[in-house]
């Protein structure tokens, strides 16, 4: 029987149809260009973007520009051992870091390594360095509060779990040391922590691990090291990295988890260099056109996940540093139009001795007000206007000296209640200790007692309540209400305790 030609193609065709080509093939390339921790390789038709590369000597880079006849590449440790015609693999899948619990309490770098030289941890399990952030069907809104400990942040910006919340400021201003206070006021509330260090000083990072340790919130926390020498890839990755071992917590454990990304100023100038060398066209401030999406698609994946899909979330903190105080700079506009809020620190008011200090007039928080609790609401309801008038006040009591009872006694007022929200390092206010201490400077206990004895009286007041009503903190705590009854118990505990104060100079 003779076969037609026309047969012998289909027959072909159909057993070359689904057939993949790349299967059993290992695509490689060559190096035609090496220099500046970036590779120009030839031969990798297929490579997809952000795939990972493997080098002959073992060094891993990453696919940022697919051209025509060549891939741009990133490499993580260096061009040392890299040479052009070195031949280069591909994996066939994107970056990857380890993922799970037993990263918590360790030091590592971006590719989720152990720098603390502790033991090398066995997880099998690895999520995506880049990912998809969850959709608005499996979302909810923010409601429940992500407490920091800090006084004048949870009384009035708010943070809620799953919220987006800027920390911007010049430098030198305690942006950090916030931060950090929040991740050590997480102690005894379950949430776990991220620290992700970008481009920082290795000897400051090893300062903030100490720090970490000492207040024994090492336990819930990684920190993620890149610090300002390591090759600009590994700063540009190192939060994404992070970013996917939260993820790891919030969609497998339905864990809540607070990552704090320190700073984005310097993660967009690492990701200015890559682009510069891979010879992307420079824009802006000679960043490339797409760094708005580069801080964007990291700080959507912070979200509050439904409870149809079992719930967690990822509240982030990033910080951004400022040059002079100016906000309308070009990375500063753009984060803060992605995310929820701001709080802002301003050098002067660190440098007078106001600490934290955060501007109240400036800062605010779009969505943690619905994650407040009833009894952190009533007493600090009015708060934000009573300082702005003192401010206002402030600049026009310094022309007159003729003030009316009523003014002297708003500018009283606002005196002590910016004492009140001064706030040493590392020591976070429980909420129900917030309560009372606003509460009474709300009622105008604080009305004759001098300023330099402010900061002891709170203080006092809240071992006074301890002792002496410890069931009363703790309703406030469980209910988060400050019902009438227990308002009035408050206020005859908070008589009591003036009664008892003894001012340190009379007069
Ligand atoms: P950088 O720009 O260098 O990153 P930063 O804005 O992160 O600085 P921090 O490192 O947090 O600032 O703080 C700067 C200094 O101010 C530190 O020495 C810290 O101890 C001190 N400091 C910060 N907050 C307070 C505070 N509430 N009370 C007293 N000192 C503080
Ligand atoms: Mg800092």
């Amino acid at each position: 029987m003779q076969v037609k030609p026309g047969e012998t193609s289909r027959l072909l065709l159909e057993r070359l149809q689904g057939y993949d080509f790349n299967k059993d093939l290992e695509e490689t390339g060559t190096v035609i260009q090496i220099g500046d921790g970036i590779a120009h390789v030839h031969g990798l038709l297929g490579c997809m973007n952000g795939e990972l590369l493997e080098f002959a000597n073992g060094n891993a880079g990453m696919a940022l520009n697919l051209e025509e006849s060549s891939v741009g590449c990133v490499l993580f440790s260096g061009t040392k051992g890299v040479r052009e015609g070195s031949k280069v693999k591909r994996t066939n899948r994107t970056m990857h870091v380890p993922v799970g619990r037993q990263l918590l309490g360790r030091v590592l770098n971006p590719l989720g390594e152990p720098i603390d030289n502790g033991p090398a941890f066995n997880t099998d399990k690895t999520r995506p360095v880049e990912a998809l952030a969850s959709g608005v069907t499996e979302r909810q809104p923010v409601k429940v509060p992500l407490q920091t400990g800090v006084l004048s942040i949870d009384s009035m910006i708010p943070i809620g779990r799953g919220q987006r919340q800027l920390i911007i400021g010049d430098r030198q201003t305690g942006k950090t040391s916030i931060a950090v206070d929040a991740i050590i006021n997480q102690r005894y509330t379950g949430v776990l922590c991220i620290y992700v260090a970008i481009g920082q000083k290795a000897s400051v990072v090893a300062g903030i691990v100490d720090t970490l340790h000492r207040n024994n919130a090492m336990q819930h926390t990684i920190v993620v090291c890149s610090s300002s020498s390591d090759p600009a890839p590994l700063q540009y990755l190192a939060p994404y990295a992070a970013c996917a071992m939260a993820e790891e917590f919030m969609y497998s454990d339905h864990s809540d988890v607070l990552i704090v990304y320190d700073d984005l100023s310097k993660h967009a100038v690492s990701y200015r260099t890559m682009s510069l060398l891979l010879k992307r066209p420079p824009g802006r401030e000679a960043y490339p056109g797409d760094v708005f999406y580069l801080h964007s698609r990291l700080l959507e994946r912070a979200a509050r996940l439904s409870d149809d899909i079992g719930g967690g979330s990822i509240t982030a903190l990033p910080i951004i540093e400022t040059l002079a105080g100016d906000i309308s700079a070009y990375i500063p506009t753009n984060v803060i139009s992605i995310t929820d809020g701001q709080i802002f620190l301003e050098s002067e008011l660190f440098h007078s001795g106001f600490r934290p200090a955060i501007n109240v007039g400036l800062s605010v928080s779009r969505v943690g007000g619905a994650a407040q609790t009833k009894a952190m609401k009533r007493v600090a309801g009015s708060l934000r206007l009573e300082l702005a008038q003192y401010r206002e006040l402030q600049v026009f009591s310094q022309f007159g000296s003729d003030l009316d009872i009523s003014t002297r006694e708003r500018l009283n007022h606002g005196a002590k209640l910016m004492e009140t929200l001064k706030q040493g390092l590392h020591t976070p206010i429980p909420m129900e200790a917030q309560v009372i201490v606003l509460f009474n400077a709300k009622e105008r206990f604080l009305k004759n007692i001098i300023t330099g004895d402010v900061s002891r009286y709170n203080k006092g007041l809240v071992v006074f309540f301890k002792e002496k009503a410890a069931d009363l903190l703790a309703s406030i705590r469980e209910s988060g209400q400050l019902s009438p009854e227990t308002e009035t118990k408050v206020r005859e505990l908070c008589t009591a305790y003036a009664k008892g104060f003894r001012p340190s100079v009379s007069g």
